[in-house]
């Protein structure tokens, strides 16, 4: 999406440890605009999917999935994180390896909200190693939901997440695909 990276260029920072940094449209101000555009672009590459629910992980998704939700017209539902749990039965739980916190968190979901019915759009604002994406799709095998689609606004595809859930055969739809970035210099190349 070609207005995506030309804000990425413009505002993103990137910084050491192949973190890019996207605070001031995506992961702390929201450009509710240009994320309202990236709804209608999943719309249309998810156009043949019979999608009724919205899935994504707290905290910096939520922002994002509500207005794909609304675009979709149909409830999100977001994963909750956890370091610790009572497991009582109710929910759907698995874990993740956080990215940008390097360490383990319970994800979880209620029983509730997830079941055999869902035909699920899984939406995240980045893509590194694919941990939360696998956390996510594991909660919905969990539940017997199908996944018909995943879309991600910045997929980073110098890291591996991104090959191994395409290998999987699910229909991943990233609106960026960072090849290279450079901490020094702070280019960024996307791949076309
Ligand atoms: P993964 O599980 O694919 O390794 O990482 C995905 C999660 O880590 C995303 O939900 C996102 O919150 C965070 N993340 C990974 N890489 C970056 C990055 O370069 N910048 C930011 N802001 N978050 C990232």
């Amino acid at each position: 999406m070609e207005k995506l990276r030309e804000r990425i260029i413009k505002d993103g920072i990137v910084k050491k440890g192949n973190v890019l940094k996207v605070d001031s449209f995506v992961n702390h101000q929201l450009d509710v605009k240009l994320i309202y555009e990236m709804a209608f672009e999943w719309k249309q590459r998810f156009a043949s999917k019979p999608i009724n629910k919205i899935l994504t992980i707290e905290a910096s998704g939520i922002g994002i999935a509500s207005i794909v939700a609304l675009v979709f017209d149909c409830p999100l539902l977001f994963a909750k994180k956890s370091e610790s749990i009572n497991v009582d039965g109710e929910m759907f739980v698995t874990k993740v390896e956080s990215f940008t916190h390097q360490k383990m968190y319970n994800v979880m979901v209620s029983k509730k909200y997830l079941s055999s019915t869902d035909r699920v759009l899984i939406i995240d604002d980045f893509l590194a190693n694919g941990c939360a994406l696998e956390g996510l799709i594991d909660l919905c095998e969990q539940a017997n939901a199908q996944v018909e689609g995943i879309g991600i606004v910045i997929e980073k595809g110098f890291q591996s997440g991104g090959q191994r859930i395409r290998e999987k055969g699910y229909a991943l739809e990233s609106l960026a695909i960072i090849e290279q970035m450079d901490d020094e210099t702070g280019e960024i190349k996307f791949r076309k």
